[in-house]
């Protein structure tokens, strides 16, 4: 099934990419395992995908345990700071920075161990209550005080849009969030300069990829419905 799913949304992301004038190369498709069984992280793998993404650190460590080939590890949900440390090492994106102070815990737990992490900053750009993630207002100052932090990097910007029927009614935040990146660009910061910008998500990933998405996150669209116990 994995398989079968990751042909179609191949053809998909080509497709956006094509109307939109864009290289294939340009998107990087982050598969979201969360909650599925390494044995479809495995048929995943054998279909060439190396990005995975998961929202929890226990499940990023204890995945790791049975997965050991090098892959591209991106921690994409809520992260809780006395969770920080155990990342360390295990992921190569952190999509899900919302708070000056998680940067500044990412900071120090990656200093001690004399890591740096390339981060996203997550913008709540619906401002849907329900969500976590920076205000677009408040998005240029945090950046600024993390741009100092000496062990982060910071990439580009994250958001996750509303939940809709029509993947259209997100297309306005998809090219917001693209604009507020741009415009932060031309602030010239000193250390930053983001490029990437990870948006859309099974029903909405071609509607972000026209709008300039660098990641797309599909788990549906790969491994099928999650089943929560
Ligand atoms: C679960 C999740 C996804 C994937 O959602 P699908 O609708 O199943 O593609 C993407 N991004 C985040 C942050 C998630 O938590």
């Amino acid at each position: 099934m994995v398989t079968e799913n990751l042909k179609v949304v191949e053809e998909k992301i080509q497709n956006a990419c094509m109307r939109a004038g864009r290289d294939r190369g340009e998107v990087t498709l982050i598969a979201v395992s969360k909650t599925k069984p390494v044995a479809m992280i495995r048929e995943a793998m054998s279909a060439g995908i190396v990005t995975f993404g998961e929202n929890k650190v226990q499940e990023i460590v204890e995945k790791q345990k049975e997965i050991t080939e090098p892959l591209n590890w991106h921690m994409i949900g809520h992260l809780q700071r006395n969770k920080v440390k155990q990342l360390v090492g295990r992921v190569s994106r952190i999509h899900s920075v919302d708070s000056l102070r998680l940067a500044e815990q990412i900071q120090n737990d990656f200093a001690r161990q004399n890591e740096k992490i390339g981060i996203l900053i997550e913008v709540n750009m619906a401002g849907e209550e329900s969500k976590f993630g920076l205000a677009p207002e408040e998005t240029e100052d945090v950046i600024r005080k993390i741009a100092a932090f000496p062990n982060i990097e910071v990439k580009g910007l994250m958001t996750i849009a509303p939940f809709v029927a029509d993947p259209e009614e997100n297309r306005l935040h998809f090219r917001n969030l693209r604009k507020l990146l741009v415009d932060i660009n031309s602030k010239n910061i000193d250390n930053v300069n983001m490029n990437e910008l990870s948006m859309g998500m099974t029903g909405d990933y071609e509607v972000a990829i026209e709008e300039g998405a660098t990641f797309v996150r599909v788990g549906t669209g790969i491994f099928g419905e999650r089943i929560y116990q």
